[in-house]
């Protein structure tokens, strides 16, 4: 018998997302998933640490009211203009379900080279859509998205280019899709590395959705903690899909590690700018050493060695030791993403790139 036999059509149809590889035996510098190369801080430690208490019997609240509350004070929006959920790839799957619209003759528009789980959503909820190329150069052209549409999304910073649109031309897109009455949703994974914030504008504009992770730039990848920031609307939106689903996506420990996490920005602020000098650094040198490396915003860099393909290399730098991401699709065959290390990491990784190319 077919062992796919009791898979329904949805099942039988969907292509899930692949995550990067997440090795067990920690003998790789590991560039390949743009985690933090700093630990999250002690005080976010300790507070989760103290939150391993007799309170683990009892369900979290499936609001996360504590942890809108401290949000709406480091943002200066209002609790009710915040969502937590597991990661913001779960709120991003409610977001699509939420927002996007089953079957509709307007397509949702995201970039050709992109997050690769955009179109996992929409194949998810059958959602049509339509994938923009970027320019020749890889950055958005905004203009392209101001069409008849059933929404946008896309990262800023890009993933997995790293490029960064500026804010005018951010904000000029939600005014447009404002009067479409379409949903602009701009993801925010990177956006602490140097770029800026929708966060300010979200009572501005009623369509515009800041989506943010504690994965990267709080260092609590394993710890599974996203929120998103937008109108009052737009988040009961979230919490009708979410309490269809699981009222309880945010468990304790993450409640608690989050909320402390936000609160402890001086210690964020500090390891953040440290990724972002490394990035620039690891940039010049790569460009010496004859590397082309797009304009990167992010804690990451998307690089192509001079002659040798983007597979090869890939390759090559896993057989040293050093694992990074490769995207096997049209017009990024060439490149690689890397995320920074820390300074020691990333020295290495360097000296392994020479020995590769010589
Ligand atoms: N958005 C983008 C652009 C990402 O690269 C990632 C990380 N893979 C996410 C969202 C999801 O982050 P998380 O689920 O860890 O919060």
């Amino acid at each position: 018998m077919n062992e796919n036999n009791y898979w329904n059509k949805l099942a039988k149809t969907i292509t899930p997302y692949t995550a990067g590889e997440q090795p067990k035996d920690g003998k790789f510098i590991k560039l390949n998933t743009n985690e933090n190369p700093y630990p999250p801080s002690p005080k976010t430690l300790e507070a989760i640490v103290n939150a391993v208490n007799d309170k683990l019997r009892l369900y979290p609240d499936p609001a996360c009211t504590e942890f809108r509350e401290a949000a709406a004070l480091h943002y200066g929006v209002k609790p009710e203009q915040v969502f937590a959920g597991n990661g913001s790839d779960e709120i991003l799957a409610f977001a699509f379900g939420a927002f996007f619209e089953t079957a509709s003759a307007e397509p949702v528009l995201f970039p050709d080279i992109s997050y690769s789980f955009y179109p996992v959503y929409t194949n998810l909820w059958n959602i049509p859509y339509k994938a923009i190329p970027l320019r020749d150069d890889f950055s958005i052209n905004v203009n392209d998205y101001k069409i008849n549409s059933g929404g946008v999304i896309f990262p800023n910073p890009n993933a997995p280019t790293g490029m960064l649109l500026s804010l005018d031309d951010v904000l000029q897109l939600a005014e447009f899709l404002e009067k479409q009455g379409r949903v602009l949703i701009v993801d925010e994974a990177y956006i602490a590395f140097g770029g800026k914030s929708i966060i300010p504008y979200i009572g501005k504009y009623q369509n515009l959705l800041a989506m943010h992770t504690m994965s990267k730039d709080a260092s609590l990848a394993g710890l599974r903690f996203g929120f998103a920031i937008g109108n009052e609307n737009l988040i009961e939106g979230f919490c009708r899909l979410r309490d269809s689903f699981n009222s309880y996506t945010v468990d304790r420990l993450a409640l608690t590690g989050a909320v402390a996490a936000l609160e402890d920005s001086t210690y964020y602020d500090e390891i953040n700018r440290r990724v972002a000098d490394t990035r620039e650094r690891v940039t010049k040198k790569l460009h010496l050493l004859g590397f082309a490396v797009l304009p990167s915003a992010a804690n990451f860099i998307f690089i192509k060695a001079p002659g040798i393909s983007g597979a090869d290399f890939f390759a090559s730098l896993r057989e040293k030791g050093i694992l990074v991401r490769h995207f096997n699709k049209d017009r990024i065959n060439d490149f690689v993403r890397v995320s920074m290390g820390n300074d020691e990491q990333m020295d290495i990784f360097l000296e392994i790139c020479r020995k590769i190319i010589k």
